[in-house]
């Protein structure tokens, strides 16, 4: 079993010709509105993955943004454990595109903000926890804290990027960062060599876009190339693949199948538009990986 405790936001999304310069008001084509949030993003990846149950803790507030989530996360088959914050708005996320692929993206964390650990269920039955960066930094630590005493299997994606309190890292098993990430924790901006060296974590994975991906595992390098594909919209990519990542390992498929798997289903969600529904089930990956 994977457990996610993380972020959920509802997504707006906007398509134009140009993103807005400040003062600027554009008329947008057509908006509509997506699950997201990069933990509710990763649930949904995990438990399409198959192989592993996948369980999610959230904060949602008590507003009409709250069930389009839970409706995303029930189809995609997580079980969502959720702490309900009177007041508060559920997370929104306001993302313009523009026809050349550019965007502007604003966040508010809303009820996402105020999840605590004390939520946290029982982990005997869990095999990996998967935590992002979108939560309250302490409610990472105090997850963290918990799964190591319960001997599982701590992954942490270490986005958005931020410098980490050595306590944390510490604590993780499994770190996956992209490039930018990288930098803000291990420096050396331009060497990946060295920012990979000056991080202590026992396995790290490196997303790099088209490029694929590098892993340092237990101080074996691996190296996975990306899949070609005809890339619609790249948004969720990263979160498809740390779901990805998150259930083969909790299944303990080796390294290097773990990392095919999860890069033959970040590419997939590059053919399609939008976060939580552009993210396969498994058998469409294993139909990619078969052609
Ligand atoms: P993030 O979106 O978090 O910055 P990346 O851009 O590094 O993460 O993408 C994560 C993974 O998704 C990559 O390691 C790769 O496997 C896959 N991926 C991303 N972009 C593409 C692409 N254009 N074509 C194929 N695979 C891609």
């Amino acid at each position: 079993t994977v457990l996610v405790v993380g972020s959920a936001n509802l997504d707006f999304v906007i398509r134009v010709a140009h993103v807005p310069a400040p003062g600027e008001t554009v008329l947008g084509r057509d908006a509509r509105a997506f699950p997201g949030g990069k933990g509710a993003n990763q649930a949904v990846a995990s438990a399409r993955a198959g192989g592993a149950s996948t369980r999610m803790l959230l904060a949602l507030g008590d507003d009409a943004n709250a069930a389009p989530i839970e409706a995303s996360l029930q189809a995609a088959g997580v079980q969502p454990q959720v702490v309900r914050m009177p007041g508060e708005p559920t997370g929104m996320a306001f993302i313009c595109v523009a026809d050349d692929g550019e965007n502007a993206i604003t966040v508010a964390a809303g009820a996402n903000g105020l999840l605590r650990a004390d939520a946290l269920p029982a982990l005997d039955d869990i095999d990996a926890l998967l935590l992002q960066l979108e939560i309250p930094l302490d409610t990472v630590l105090d997850g963290a804290r918990a799964a190591r005493g319960a001997g599982c299997r701590v992954i942490l994606n270490a986005a958005p990027a931020r410098a980490l309190p050595d306590e944390l890292l510490a604590l993780v098993d499994v770190l996956v960062v992209n490039e930018g990430e990288l930098v803000a924790l291990g420096g050396h901006a331009g060497d990946l060599r060295r920012s990979l060296d000056a991080i202590t974590v026992p396995c790290v994975v490196v997303t790099l876009g088209a490029r694929g991906c590098v892993a340092r595992v237990d101080g074996e390098l691996l190296l996975q190339p990306a899949f070609a594909v005809d890339t619609v919209d790249t948004t969720a990519a990263g979160d498809t693949f740390c779901g990805v990542l998150a259930a083969a390992l909790a299944q303990n498929l080796p390294w290097p199948l773990a990392l095919r798997r999860a890069s033959a289903a970040a590419a997939l969600a590059c053919t399609r538009l939008g976060a939580q529904a552009s993210i396969p089930a498994a058998a469409e990956v294993e139909a990619f990986l078969g052609r």
